[in-house]
């Protein structure tokens, strides 16, 4: 079998594995990325595409979802490929949401953060797409910006091997790595350095560290819509007062724990399941509408029409667009962790497992690879 090199291989092309080759071969490294399916599959083609940084708790995570949002700016423009900067909105309905989101929007510009309290004129002047019938107000911010997963996802690969001839094996599953040699598909390759990058899969490489980890899974529920007509935008992305109990960065708020009551009182089945709503648009003017949340190692691969229901029963609360029929249902998954944003650990010298661990690796991927590669000296 003849020996192939490269100085860095990286396992999965999902969004940590594209990065990371990006990341590298912008500092002159030669990569070779294997992806054991035709193409990427997993979370990172099945999300709603939101680089979403005001939803990462302030401090270091926040900067780096900045930073990772800027990169994501900087190869899809060199790539060409498109993504929408359209900011986002948490629009509010009722009083213990608005007190949560006003709170926000006072102690968000001291922590980093740069969105704003808007009215009712005020969001209805910023998007179409939102129901005005007791709308109290939003908040404002323009650092998230909208990608289409799909697209990049597919498109990427081809991008990196044009620009900085980073070699892609797909079809190619990597089951073990004993430096400096990597074996995959029939082919032998000797390389310095490997990344894996395997998003949910905990059993094939370094099952036992994985074990340790204390990971599970989370599975989440989606929809998307049909093309809305030509010249209708959705603008910026959408979420609303489910939102507010979600993410972390909405901790900070003295207001939420009242938030947090009310809906587990009068809507448990949110709770339940995990939902909150957000809606994006892709590039073929498709909406894309989510999610719920299933923790556990086993993966229900039945999904349940009742999550579905609910998810668009609160998203017609506050979502208003010509086309609303939903043309795709499906799932997708992720690796989650606890507490931690992402897991970085390395289990043999000069092998460094990445995993984005937090429902975020859309927004983190692009940051999360930087820091990788200069902890590894580039
Ligand atoms: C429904 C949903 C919505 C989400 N929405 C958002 C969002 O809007 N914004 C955001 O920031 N984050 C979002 N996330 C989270 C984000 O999508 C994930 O964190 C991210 O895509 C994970 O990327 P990854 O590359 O680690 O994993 P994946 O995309 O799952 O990629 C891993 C790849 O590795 C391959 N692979 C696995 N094992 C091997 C092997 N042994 N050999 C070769 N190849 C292998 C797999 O085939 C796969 O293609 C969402 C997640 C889901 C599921």
């Amino acid at each position: 079998m003849a020996t192939n090199t490269a100085d860095v291989a990286i396992v999965g092309a999902g969004i940590l594995g594209v990065a990371h080759a990006y990341a590298l071969a912008r500092r002159g490294r030669s990569v070779v990325v294997f992806e054991r399916s035709p193409q990427a599959a997993g979370a990172s083609i099945r999300n709603f595409g939101m680089i979403w940084p005001i939803g990462q708790p302030a401090g270091r995570m926040h900067a780096m979802a900045l930073r990772s949002r800027d990169l994501w700016v900087e190869v899809l423009t060199a790539a060409r490929l498109p993504h929408f900067p359209t900011g986002s909105l948490h629009v509010v309905y009722r009083a213990d949401e608005a007190a949560v989101a006003r709170e926000f929007c006072e102690v968000a510009p001291t922590l980093g953060y740069a969105c704003e309290w808007l009215n009712t004129a005020g969001v209805l002047a910023r998007t179409q797409a939102v129901q005005p019938a007791g709308l109290l107000g939003a908040i404002w911010s323009p650092t998230e910006i909208t990608v289409d997963p799909r697209v990049a996802l597919a498109q990427l690969p081809g991008y990196l091997t044009e620009r900085f001839g980073v070699q892609f094996r797909f079809g190619v599953a990597v089951k073990s790595i004993d430096l400096p040699i990597v074996e995959a598909g029939g082919e032998k390759w000797q390389v310095d350095s490997a990344i894996v990058c395997t998003g949910h899969d905990f059993e094939t490489l370094y099952p036992e560290m994985f074990r340790a980890s204390g990971v599970t899974r989370s599975k989440l529920q989606m929809m998307r819509t049909h093309p809305q007509p030509d010249g209708w935008q959705l603008g910026p992305a959408l979420a609303a007062g489910l939102t507010l109990r979600f993410y972390e960065s909405f901790q900070v708020c003295r207001t939420l724990p009242a938030l947090q009551q009310r809906i587990a009182a009068e809507t448990p089945e949110y709770d339940r399941w995990g939902i909150h709503v957000l809606v994006s648009q892709t590039a073929g003017r498709e909406l894309t509408i989510g999610d719920s949340h299933e923790y556990g190692a086993a993966i229900d691969p039945f999904d349940r029409a009742e999550i579905d229901d609910l998810i668009l029963r609160y998203a017609r609360g506050f979502l208003q667009a010509p086309a609303l029929e939903i043309a795709q249902h499906w799932h997708g998954v992720y690796a989650k962790h606890p507490d931690k944003p992402f897991l970085r650990f390395s289990p043999a010298p000069n092998v460094h497992v990445v995993t984005a661990t937090g429902g975020a690796g859309m927004t983190l991927s692009f940051g999360v690879a930087e820091d990788t590669v200069k902890e590894m000296g580039f």
